[in-house]
């Protein structure tokens, strides 16, 4: 955390920790604490694929999106 969530200062200190053992902040500025949380993600790895093969995008395409090195699928139109 590096500003404060309600007043976006940058003048924040390191206040204990909450009850759950997450590291607690106090912005200096505004005096309001908040507990640093981790970024939502908007997709897993494993979410992604399951969207994206409900979705019907060919599986290739999604190899070739999602950069995987070694797909279990290969292409038949490729040829070597
Ligand atoms: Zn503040």
């Amino acid at each position: 955390m590096t500003t404060c969530l309600h007043c976006y200062s940058l003048n924040i200190v390191k206040n204990g920790k909450s009850y759950y053992g997450k590291q607690n902040y106090k912005c200096r500025y505004c005096c309001r604490q908040a507990v640093e949380r981790a970024p939502e993600k908007l997709y897993s790895g494993d979410d992604l694929l399951k969207s994206l093969l409900l979705e019907r995008v060919p599986l290739h395409a999604i190899a070739r999106v999602l950069k995987m090195d070694n797909p279990e699928y290969t292409d038949p139109t490729i040829r070597k």
